[in-house]
């Protein structure tokens, strides 16, 4: 009997044993076959065990398990909602590369373990899982981003979440991929042709864009006249995520916004303040996170409690904490690129924010 006459997850587990069908199985403390809800329409594949996967038997428990938790969170599931398994089920020895004849001994328990789950969406981790379920040498930081069609399977390729514990930066990447895997997950179900498999050199694959659109300013003065257009557009309950460093024109942007709003009193730097109201036909909320230092602190203070219904909230400083903030939003990301000269990038999330911004960008009397 082979692996692929397993007509279920335990038998196959059974089947796989004590291995030592590749020398992995010779240093490895146990087999880490996989975990999760094995009806799961998302399905998970990463690398392979790490040490502290190795003693628990148990795929993604460290410190980039926690984050994987987290950005699970953030689009709403949880870890028994959904199937995370590896391209080796055993640990190389000291989280080395595992060997192409390693994986070649293994994966075929992983073909077994997708087909009897039978997920609709297939997020690979990071190089190696992309590269074995796309069957491509092209690497995960041309890939991600992009929807893939395999046996009448989605695949969304994204970064490992390991990366983020190297590089901060990272992050926001991170949770950019889950908006968008969480996006394909809300497609209808109806089958769509295979895509052509990626080539090292050409990489394929349907681009999944989040709407995204760029206006420069040239003066403090432009800057708060898109911000004044802006809050013209907003709506009650708009949230407005700010991002970029101290003097990049985040207060000047939320001024214009409270102007729009028909806002009278005068809108300063929250500086050492986590919040200022300032009332209104509709109320303007002025955050600025900069001086949390956790994502839990925002749940102890209950920052979100004290917005009420019918008001407009700017966030500075919003993408220190990505995988909190609220899942309906624009983001504006503010950067200097001359003394004067200021490039925002306007990201929505969501059709209410991709409305917003269109209609900005299609009115604007600033230079774009
Ligand atoms: S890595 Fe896979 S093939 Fe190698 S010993 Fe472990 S279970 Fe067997």
């Amino acid at each position: 009997m082979s692996g692929a006459d397993c007509q279920d997850l335990p038998s196959l587990r059974d089947h796989i044993g004590e291995c030592r069908r590749c020398p992995l199985g010779e240093t490895a403390t146990q087999v880490v076959f996989g975990v999760g809800d094995p009806h799961a329409r998302l399905m998970f594949v990463g690398e392979g065990p790490g040490k502290n996967e190795d003693l628990r038997g148990e795929p993604f428990v460290g410190a980039a398990g926690k984050f994987l938790d987290e950005l699970l969170g953030s689009i709403g599931l949880t870890r028994a909602q959904v199937y995370i398994a590896n391209v080796v089920k055993c640990r190389p020895p000291g989280n080395r590369d595992p060997a192409p004849s390693e994986i070649e001994a293994c994966t075929p328990f992983l073909a077994r373990q997708i087909e009897l789950i039978d997920p609709v969406v297939v997020a690979t981790l990071g190089n190696f899982a992309t590269q074995y379920v796309l069957g491509t040498k092209a690497g995960i930081t041309r890939l991600r981003g992009k929807l893939y069609r395999v046996g009448g399977r989605r695949v969304v390729p994204v970064l490992h979440p390991a990366a983020a514990l190297y590089n901060g930066s990272n992050r926001s990447v991170l949770f950019d991929d889950f908006r968008r895997l969480r996006t394909v997950l809300e497609r209808d179900d109806a089958p769509s042709p295979d895509s052509a498999p990626p080539t090292e050199a050409e990489t394929g694959g349907e681009v999944l864009e989040t709407p995204t659109r760029v206006l420069t300013t040239r003066s403090e003065d432009e800057t708060v006249e898109v911000g004044r257009r802006l809050g013209a557009l907003s709506r009650p309950d708009d949230i407005i995520g700010l991002s970029g460093g101290l003097g990049a024109g985040k207060t000047a942007l939320t001024q214009g916004i409270a102007r729009g709003m028909g806002i009278v009193e005068h809108v300063p730097s929250p500086t050492f303040n986590l919040l200022l109201v300032h009332p209104g036909e509709r109320t303007l909320y002025h955050f600025d996170l900069y001086r949390l230092d956790a994502p839990e602190q925002l749940d102890d203070i209950d920052l979100w409690g004290t917005v009420e219904a019918g008001g407009v909230s700017v966030i500075e400083w919003a993408d220190r904490f990505p995988g909190s903030m609220p899942e309906e939003r624009l983001d504006v990301r503010l950067e200097v690129i001359a003394p004067s000269e200021r490039r925002m990038t306007f990201v929505a999330h969501g059709e209410r924010a991709r409305v917003l911004v269109e209609a900005l960008v299609a009115g604007q009397d600033v230079r774009s």
